[in-house]
């Protein structure tokens, strides 16, 4: 793996609430892994190739926590509906169209396409409930340089005929198939198990599925407390479980610290939720997108954070209608503005400090040491050129990052690195 210096204005989230500045640093790359960001290139580093990028802005690589790549092509139709009647309608008949290999081929190459030249250096993903447009979906994955997780979707029930196994058994039997054929082939393209939500997958399937997880130790991603009216469904189809969560953690899907499972959305979980969230060591995936285009609500982020809960930000295209990680650390301050004006004064808005945080290294823990420039991290960096974006004022690193995520139309990508590798230029 090479190793070498990267020149140029230098910005990262020292903690939670501080971002560290640099202009005109060095940021160190050995193996793959940072060495740090310094202000005078330390002697024992003198020797490493410098590439420079004067006046170019450096930030850590972002991981988008949760995104659908078989819904990337139909993104911004359908917006004026809510979740179930959305999925009914758009996604699930765009999703039966996978089982048509060359539809999947061609349509998945649109979305690899478009990650790789994204700001993600990282991503969770949902694929379809076909096993052989996973597998190329995957295979497409391996070749963007993005590190990933892929998750073959489960669904035995309330998908219709065209987009439901016909079994909790089959399923399974479908899902350890895909596992066999994806084990060993890839080195940054990862399977995760994906369960779509309770309502798809019957008790059997999501018994089986936590059982799964136990045997191959394989992490779990799947959705939660999105939308009023799922809450109550899952009350229905679960009655034992004293809350959304808790019908997950009665199946064993709710993961544990080692082996984190990711919820998205969490726009209703109140303290019963946190809780369970949190002594699983379960991440959230914050997708305020998604969550304002399909009137689902407002997640309070806050009150997640403040409880010790881990977070991480997702696209969730194409209830998210973009995948750019810029526009949803946007999305999510703004919503965040609002849940505090429109519903709770006591809970404070989230600062650009916070939701930077959350989008690169509060989703990239996900992965490990990932997100940040501090010493030991792997080398995940994005290289943006901010100079279309005219100022009459002699700006801060600081500010101008704050109007990247403001105005991302006029920011270009010139460089992406992952784990040190350079997989984009421009
Ligand atoms: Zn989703």
């Amino acid at each position: 793996m090479s190793s070498f210096v990267l020149k140029g204005d230098i910005a990262f989230n020292e903690t939670r609430e501080k971002i560290h500045t640099i202009e005109d640093g060095f940021l160190v790359c050995e193996d793959g892994i940072c060495k740090g960001a310094f202000e005078v290139l330390p002697d024992e580093y003198q020797n490493l190739p410098v590439k420079d990028f004067t006046g170019k802005l450096i930030v850590p690589g972002m991981t988008d926590l949760h995104v659908h790549a078989p819904q990337y092509t139909f993104r911004g139709i359908g917006m004026d509906l809510e979740l179930l009647d959305w999925l009914n309608q758009h996604t699930f008949p765009e999703e039966a169209h996978y089982k048509d290999l060359e539809y999947a081929k061609k349509a998945y190459s649109y979305f690899t396409y478009d990650l790789k030249r994204s700001f993600s250096t990282r991503a969770v993903i949902f694929a379809t409930m076909h096993t052989d447009a996973t597998v190329e979906l995957m295979d497409q994955l391996e070749e963007t340089g993005v590190i990933s997780y892929v998750g073959r979707v489960n669904m035995d029930r309330n998908g219709g005929v065209d987009l439901q196994e016909a079994s909790a058994e089959v399923s399974l039997q479908e899902t350890r198939e895909w596992l066999a054929r994806v084990n060993g082939r890839y080195a940054k393209t990862f399977p995760i198990l994906t369960p779509r939500f309770i309502p798809s997958c019957s008790d059997e399937l999501m018994k089986g599925l936590g059982a799964l997880s136990e045997e191959m130790d394989l992490r779990i991603q799947s959705h939660l407390s999105e939308n009023p009216s799922e809450v109550a469904w899952v009350k229905e189809l679960v009655p034992e479980s004293t809350c959304y969560a808790n019908a997950y953690e009665i199946f064993d899907t709710m993961g544990n610290e080692a082996r984190p499972t990711i919820m998205a959305h969490c726009v209703y979980s109140d303290e019963k939720e946190m809780e369970i969230l949190k002594k699983h060591g379960a991440y959230i995936a914050h997708c305020s997108d998604s969550n304002m285009n399909l009137t689902s609500g407002i997640a309070p982020i806050r009150k997640f954070m403040d409880a010790g809960i881990r977070i991480g930000i997702g696209t969730d295209v194409a209830a998210g209608s973009s995948m750019n990680m810029l526009k949803a650390i946007l999305n999510a301050i703004q919503a965040s503005k609002m849940y505090y004006r429109l519903v709770d004064q006591s809970v404070k808005p989230l600062t650009f400090e916070e939701t930077f945080y959350l989008a690169t290294e509060g989703g990239g823990s996900y992965f490990g040491k990932v997100g940040s420039f501090k010493e030991g991290y792997e080398f995940d960096a994005l290289v943006l050129d901010d100079s279309k974006m005219y100022s009459m004022r002699n700006l801060s690193v600081r500010e101008r990052l704050e109007r990247t995520c403001y105005n991302d139309a006029d920011v270009i990508i010139s460089h992406k690195y992952v784990k040190g590798e350079n997989t984009f230029q421009r």
